[in-house]
């Protein structure tokens, strides 16, 4: 096959997506007016697919932060920390981190992506066994794979599976690393990380978490699934974003393991990257804050998850299987999920399209997430577009 020859199949597949009015990989916010809403081809539309949990993009006091931080540190780091330095507000963001976490160790990424990549790639090395769950984001499948590590798959949040392949690896198995989520960010299901933690500790292999779509929702202080289950302490690597909850940009891991003040020697997307900006770096701060201030934020979030999950269930839609904010409606069949996707777009509500392979089984869903920024009166909106589909 030609070099570009394989690029056939794309266009064929992109094609596919082609069959009605509007493309969903090429949705333009031609404005962004607030955190739940935009101007997108002309007309006023409720945002209901950003993971904006919080709403705080248009927080007036990260605004100020990340503000103050251009005019007075200028527009960009131009380099990586390794080779340009960091500049005080990185480190003071992962001691913030780490003191959130209430674990001694932190270290930032400039993405989510990257601290998974930076994270796992640093920690695995070829020889090592490393546990994945099988819905696990791409982002933590390919730091495994950046690793070398020998990857074994355990079935999405089956405790079962995970013990046989830990029983199979024998010795290999208290050396071993388990990879999860805390909240599953297709059909908004959380891992059972109690049972996970007491399952990790009886092979005496390490836990890692990515809590991406977690922090800020889940547990009393907003830290993540883990906390919420009451084992936040027994975990050995938290990662996370910043661009979900916290509205800006960026990744981070916390650790009790003092090893993790080492991983910025070994880890290539830390070393050969730029760091964050220091607007960036200031709004996450400021986020930071208001998400431990302002736990009414996750009051609200919650209110409007119930509210739009057992909305969608009473029209006669069946859901992901439990309330969180990402609210995820079974459609089916790609097609009419694509043709759902773009009745809602002309009713005025963006979410995301999830068809398969980005679904986790072979169904097409319309993946909604829900910000403590809308109001009741969106959020009724937004149910009564749901209920015109279900009428058509
Ligand atoms: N982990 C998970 C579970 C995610 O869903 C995502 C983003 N969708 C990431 C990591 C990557 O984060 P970012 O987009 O901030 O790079």
């Amino acid at each position: 096959m030609a070099l570009l020859d394989k690029f056939a199949a794309v266009a064929a597949i992109r094609a596919g997506l082609n069959t009605s009015s509007h493309d969903p990989t090429q949705v333009v916010i031609g404005t962004i007016i607030s955190a739940t809403e935009g101007i997108v081809e002309g007309r006023h539309t409720i945002l209901a697919g950003t993971n904006n949990y919080l709403g705080l993009t248009f927080d007036p006091a990260c605004i100020a932060a990340g503000q103050n931080a251009l005019a007075t540190q200028g527009s960009g780091t131009t380099g990586s920390r390794m080779a340009n330095g960091s500049y005080a507000t990185h480190a003071a963001l992962e001691q913030e981190l780490a003191d959130f976490y209430e674990m001694p160790y932190g270290m930032v990424f400039s993405t989510g992506y990257a601290a998974n990549l930076g994270t796992l790639a640093a920690l695995l090395t070829p020889g090592d066994a490393v546990l994945l769950d099988a819905d696990a984001h791409a982002s933590l499948y390919d730091g495994c794979r950046m690793s070398g590590a020998e990857i074994f798959r355990f079935k999405h949040n089956d405790v079962v599976s995970l013990e046989k392949r830990l029983q199979r690896l024998g010795e290999r198995a208290e050396n071993c690393l388990i990879v999860t989520e805390g909240l599953y960010s297709v059909l908004g299901d959380c891992a059972p990380l109690r049972q996970i933690v007491e399952v990790a500790e009886r092979f005496g292999a390490k836990l890692l978490v990515d809590e991406a779509h977690s922090l800020g929702a889940y547990g009393d202080h907003g830290r993540g699934v883990a906390e919420a289950e009451g084992v936040l302490d027994r975990v050995d690597f938290v990662v996370g974003t910043f661009s979900k909850s916290l509205g800006a940009m960026g990744g981070f891991c916390v650790s009790p393991h003092a090893e993790l003040k080492l991983f910025r020697y070994v880890s290539r997307p830390f070393i050969f990257t730029a760091s964050s900006s220091p607007s960036i770096i200031a709004t996450t701060r400021e986020a930071l804050r208001q998400l431990v201030a302002r736990p009414e934020l996750r009051q609200t979030l919650w209110r409007n998850a119930r509210q739009l999950y057992q909305g969608v269930q009473s029209i006669g839609f069946t859901t992901g299987p439990e309330v969180s904010p990402v609210v995820a409606v079974r459609i089916g069949e790609k097609e009419a999920a694509l043709q759902c996707w773009n009745r809602l777009l002309e009713l005025g509500i963006y979410v995301n399209l999830m068809i398969p392979p980005a679904s986790p089984d072979s169904s097409s869903y319309l993946r909604c997430s829900v910000s403590a920024a809308h109001t009741t009166a969106q959020m009724e909106t937004i149910l009564e577009a749901f209920r015109q589909l279900r009428q058509n």
